[in-house]
């Protein structure tokens, strides 16, 4: 048994990061007939752990349910990021609880992802949910098919603090064959006060260049048309382990692997290079498309969150882009309510959204993460007045959204089409470079492809078109 340990987690060297190159084989008839229900929540790092999950469990020889009563294995992906995250988890406990007490004897439940990586949550599970048969981490997930081979009746906990390994050679169960996750960077040491992430994933550390560029060429010729590269923060990528090759390098090699459509996610503003919004602007498959968490507007604020930049700063490196990459969509991140905002802080923040008139933004209200330095901080602010400001925020955000969106009437452009509109089965839907969804009329045969489409109406969230 390996319990999680927040000190360890902590911890950061100057340690090399080991590269580990797995040559894993097993028999996928071992659990043959057997079925696995696999429910990940989160962020994007979390959907490709999932989509790495989910080709482990079929090396095994699983195959894939949608229900949890035909289940022989449930896998709970969590996140951590706010409370709320626990809520979701603890409520869906309930039910597989309930469906091995009643139904299924023999099922078997696991619990992995950031929650996994929290002392508090591992503590909860050893003592007040039994029924738990495997709990493992973020640094272990490799480990999966062993966990399940050699499990005993007992508690099965497996969950290592460190700052981490980088592993190669990894299969996964893409949910898509149109688009594909591509990470380039695990871990973050940039330590803001509210966030968990750099306790539950360890230091920062960046794969290699040549084995993520061979992970798109490879992509390219499956029939990829889009990678998005991955990372907490991308535009450090490359400083743990080149002193001459950075994010700039890296999107130049993608580029030229000529696949049609470059992303990356998520940028932190302090490490974004001149040279990385040259490189965006000169290539036509790098898309013009920009996720930049602001956090917050007050410079008082940014420096309790210990954000390194201030509003201007935020603001300068927004308009070099905006002048520099054509017609360039920047969405961004904001936190409500972080201790000690007043309401001249929060103005503050309206004030910036007015002059970024961001295309859209996830908003959040502050969730004390336990072990992080903010939920030490005194807080004096009801929940009342952050739910408040949530709700002006998001006015405001959905406004700008929609006039963004506007812009795109009667215009022309180009849309990569991903499948059939869950809403309207005679609509396909799928997203400008822009990262515009967009619902199309007449093109069902175009799944796959990249179509030049008219936008006939723009709503807050979305856009209407129809293929030309
Ligand atoms: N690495 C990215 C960055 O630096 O912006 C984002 C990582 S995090 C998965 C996504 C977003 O969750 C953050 O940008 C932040 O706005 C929000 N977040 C993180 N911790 C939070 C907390 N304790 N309470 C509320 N929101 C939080
Ligand atoms: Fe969390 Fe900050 Fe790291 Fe983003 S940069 S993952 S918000 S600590």
């Amino acid at each position: 048994m390996n319990l999680p340990d927040i000190k360890e987690a902590r911890k950061r060297t100057t340690n090399q990061t080991e590269y580990v190159y797995l040559n894993q084989e097993y028999d996928n008839k071992l659990f043959a007939n057997q079925k696995y229900f696999l429910r990940t929540y989160g962020c994007q790092m979390n959907v490709h752990d999932g989509e790495e999950i989910a080709a482990r469990l079929e090396s095994l020889g699983f195959t894939s349910t949608d229900s949890i009563e035909d289940a022989d294995v449930v896998v709970l992906n969590t996140c951590a990021i706010r409370e709320n995250a626990h809520d979701k988890l603890y409520g869906f406990l309930g039910r597989c609880k309930h469906e091995k007490e009643k139904n299924n004897n023999d099922l078997i439940i696991a619990i992995c992802g950031c929650m996994a990586q929290e002392e508090n949550v591992v503590k909860d599970i050893m003592e007040k949910h039994p029924y738990v048969d495997i709990v493992f981490g973020t640094h272990n997930i490799h480990e999966l098919q062993d966990l399940l081979i050699n499990r005993t009746k007992k508690q099965n906990i497996d969950v290592y603090s460190c700052e981490g390994k980088i592993y190669e050679n990894i299969s996964y169960k893409r949910e898509s064959d149109i688009k594909a996750w591509v990470n380039i960077q695990y871990g973050c040491d940039k330590f803001c006060t509210y966030c968990i992430v750099p306790y539950t994933r360890g230091k920062q550390r960046s794969r290699k260049k040549e084995d993520i560029v061979n992970e798109v060429k490879d992509l390219k010729e499956k029939g990829y048309k889009e990678v998005t590269l991955l990372g907490q923060n991308v535009n450090a990528y490359g400083k743990d382990i080149y002193t001459d090759y950075n994010l700039a390098n890296l999107l130049t090699d993608v580029a030229e692997t000529g696949i049609e459509r470059v992303r990356f996610v998520t940028s932190h503003p302090w490490d974004f290079t001149d040279e990385m919004v040259d490189v965006i602007a000169s290539y036509d498959n790098v898309m013009p498309y920009i996720h930049l968490p602001l956090q917050s507007g007050s410079n008082k604020i940014l420096k309790l969150m210990n954000r390194r930049y201030t509003k201007e700063e935020y603001l300068e490196l927004y308009n070099k882009i905006k002048t520099k990459v054509k017609d360039c969509s920047i969405t961004t991140d904001i936190i409500v309510g972080f201790p000690n905002e007043t309401e001249e802080d929060f103005n503050e923040t309206l004030e910036v959204v007015n002059k970024c008139k961001f295309d859209s933004a996830f908003t959040f209200i502050y969730s004390p993460r336990e072990g992080t330095p903010a939920a030490k901080m005194e807080d004096s602010i009801s929940m009342k007045e952050k739910e408040d400001r949530l709700y002006k925020l998001n006015e405001l955000i959905n406004e700008y959204s929609k006039e963004a969106n506007e812009r795109y009437l009667n215009k022309v452009v180009p849309v990569l089409i991903e499948g059939i509109s869950e809403k309207d089965k005679d609509k396909v839907f799928g997203y400008t470079d822009t990262m515009k969804l967009v619902n199309v009329i007449n093109a069902k045969d175009k799944i796959g492809k990249i179509i030049d489409v008219k936008i006939t109406d723009a709503k807050s969230f979305s856009l209407d078109g129809e293929a030309i």
